[in-house]
């Protein structure tokens, strides 16, 4: 997290960053990333999911957009999890509508091992195993978002 919000903080210097997380899931991560930032910056948030339970369903429904206008910001996307990456590939494709003069993608975890659309992601918080994650915002149903921590599920 220090690691993460330092890169961005030498990065982003002067540039006032429009940081946008993407719902639920990145909700206690873009918490603690910002308070971890030291430069300026400004919040939204975009409300999108692909997952139904503990399957991916492939397709990206976006319930709501950002409210900010992200035409010549400097834009860091923040997300939980890349997974194959359809997620934030389709949201950055919606981003890259309204003209950023910049636009990079940081993510708390990093999922590679089922990837269908590659993204380039600038911030990596930590590669993880293809198991199921749950703590720290992230879901299954719904549930576990308050654990403190990250937890892997036993899908059996
Ligand atoms: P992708 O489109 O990259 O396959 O999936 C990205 C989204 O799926 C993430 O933003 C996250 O909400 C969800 N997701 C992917 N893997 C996991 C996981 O292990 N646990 C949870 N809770 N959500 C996941």
């Amino acid at each position: 997290m220090e690691r993460l919000a330092r890169e961005i903080s030498r990065d982003y210097q002067g540039l006032n960053p429009l940081i946008i997380g993407v719902l639920t899931g990145s909700f206690i991560f873009v918490a603690d990333l910002v308070r971890a930032i030291d430069i300026p910056v400004t919040l939204d948030f975009i409300d999108a999911s692909s997952y139904r339970a503990a399957s991916s369903t492939g397709e990206v429904s976006v319930e709501r957009k950002p409210s900010a206008v992200v035409k010549d910001r400097h834009v860091v996307l923040v997300e939980d999890i890349v997974d194959t990456g359809s997620t934030a590939a389709h949201i950055m494709d919606l981003i890259r509508l309204g003209s950023p003069a910049s636009l990079s993608l940081c993510t708390l975890l990093n999922k590679p091992w089922r990837r269908t659309t590659e993204v380039p992601i600038a911030y990596v918080g930590f590669k993880v195993p293809d198991n199921f994650v749950v703590g720290y915002g992230l879901d299954l149903n719904e549930s576990f978002r308050n654990l403190p921590d990250l937890y892997t599920v036993d899908e059996s």
